[in-house]
């Protein structure tokens, strides 16, 4: 008797330590990056993610989640993260704003952030349930300024090429009239006098206000250094005190030419690579949001601009062609969501369209992400409603518009939104009077729940997989 309890105990012991090894084998952290450009959208997708997955997770919110319709997801709710040296979201602050009786959207990211949940499912099939009938997966979601995520194509450049690539953009229609005062300033400056700290710290500085404005008043992607624009501790540092200059043929030492080089690769080597290090190469799956629609308001140079912002983002990725990413450091995101976001500002039947639109933008690149060995999807999606659909009779015809309160406004506004284009369109091609969608206040939640588009879709394909 005492011999086969003996036996019973150990043979527990050896299933809970074999599970335990097994459990910690199986992924159970997923560490999601929500990127996206300024503006984009990633506080308020982070705060109704956790609002919708801890409070809302029912087959009827998120139908397109296959662990929430099937019955499967016991609870999900916030943990403590892993990341010590990285500050936590702060979902209460972000959910206050959306759940107000008088909602409004909460500030934007400006600095990296992150938060964890704990997601406690029934196991579905395959070598977890055998082991154990329940599981318990992390979601780590990192959210980081859109600043910081434009500065990625400067580590393939050299000074040189980055001066001119800048250069090129500052001197486009659309952003021209804003740039005229810093280069004239340029003008004035020799690249070939020796050093002069003072005249380096003022055309940094007029370089750093042009970037200022850019960000406000366009909706130019490619703000670089982009720490420029979130300098934190790093404010005053030479490191920061640089900016595009025309191409000199030779390059002399102890030039300004010379120093300016010489803050450029240290920022690459100090700024950029760090923090590509230690956090982008760290991802499984990684959501792009992109705001398409303001792009369009901005007009064809600005679409132009964030097709080739993405295109450079998604360089990172494309390591088979890419030698020198390969030898920095080799993402190993698997899955990537390009989300055409806010797409309420549209009606239902025009949502389509944004999507197609988005991924005309990617472009070949898609394809070569796909060719990588990740799997990319886009749709459009807006992770907190603003609008509803109504539909409006005039003079006996049925029209699609949407109702929402404007932001900016106190009234609550019917709309009839532009047809947006499905592909890009080139300069001749747009139409004269341009594009106006509407930007609008969240929708008021009912008996404290948000609603979403789509939100269910994209959780299912970034994380789905792993909720099994
Ligand atoms: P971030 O800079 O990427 O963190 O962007 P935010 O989350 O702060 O969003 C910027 C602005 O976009 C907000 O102030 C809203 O006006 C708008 N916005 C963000 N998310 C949504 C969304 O899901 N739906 C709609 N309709 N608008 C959104």
């Amino acid at each position: 008797m005492k011999a086969k309890l003996v036996t019973q105990k150990a043979l527990e012991t050896l299933k809970s330590n074999t599970q335990k090894a097994l459990n910690r084998s199986l992924d159970r952290h997923i560490k999601l990056a929500v990127t996206g450009f300024s503006g984009s959208g990633k506080t308020a997708f982070i705060t109704a993610l956790v609002k919708h997955l801890t409070s809302q997770a029912t087959k009827q919110n998120l139908p397109f989640f296959d662990v929430v319709r099937e019955g499967r997801l016991i609870a999900a709710k916030q943990v403590p993260q892993r990341a010590l040296d990285i500050p936590t979201f702060d979902y209460q602050a972000a959910s206050a704003c959306l759940l107000a009786d008088e909602p409004t959207w909460p500030a934007s990211t400006q600095r990296i952030n992150t938060l964890t949940l704990a997601l406690k499912f029934n196991c579905e099939s395959g070598l977890r349930s055998h082991l154990s009938p329940t599981s318990t997966v992390y979601l780590e979601l990192i959210d980081y300024p859109g600043e910081w995520l434009a500065d990625l194509p400067m580590l393939s450049q050299d000074y040189q090429a980055w001066s001119e690539a800048t250069l090129e953009l500052l001197q486009r229609d659309a952003y021209k009239s804003y740039s005229d005062s810093f280069l004239s300033l340029l003008a004035t400056f020799d690249p070939n006098e020796k050093v002069d700290e003072q005249a380096l710290k003022n055309l940094a500085q007029s370089y750093q206000q042009l970037l200022t404005t850019l960000k406000n008043e366009t909706k130019l992607a490619q703000l670089q250094p982009g720490r420029m624009l979130i300098p934190s501790d790093l404010a005053g540092a030479p490191i920061l005190q640089f900016f595009p200059v025309k191409p000199l043929k030779e390059i002399t030492e102890h030039t300004q030419y010379q120093q300016l080089q010489a803050r450029f690769e240290a920022y690459k080597q100090q700024v950029v690579m760090p923090f590509y290090k230690q956090h982008f190469c760290q991802f499984d799956r990684q959501l792009v949001l992109v705001d398409v629609l303001s792009a369009l308001n901005d007009g064809p140079d600005t679409l132009q601009e964030q097709q080739e912002a993405l295109a450079h983002v998604m360089q990172v990725f494309n390591y088979g062609k890419s030698g020198f990413l390969k030898r920095l450091f080799y993402p190993k995101i698997d899955k990537v969501l390009f989300a055409a976001n806010k797409c309420d500002h549209v009606t239902p039947s025009q949502q389509a369209d944004i999507a197609l639109l988005l991924n005309d933008m990617l472009g070949e690149q898609s394809n070569d992400l796909r060719f990588a060995g990740v799997s990319v999807e886009s749709m459009a999606i807006s992770s907190v409603q603003s609008t509803q659909a109504k539909l409006v009779n005039d003079a006996g015809e049925q029209l699609e518009c949407v109702y929402g309160k404007v932001l900016g406004e106190q009234q609550w506004t019917t709309y009839l939104p532009p047809q947006p284009p499905n592909h890009c369109l080139s300069a001749q091609q747009w139409p004269d009077h341009g594009f106006e969608f509407l930007s609008f206040y969240p929708q008021k939640a009912r008996q404290g729940n948000l609603n979403h588009v789509r939100l269910d879709h994209a959780l299912q394909f970034l994380i789905g997989d792993k909720l099994v």
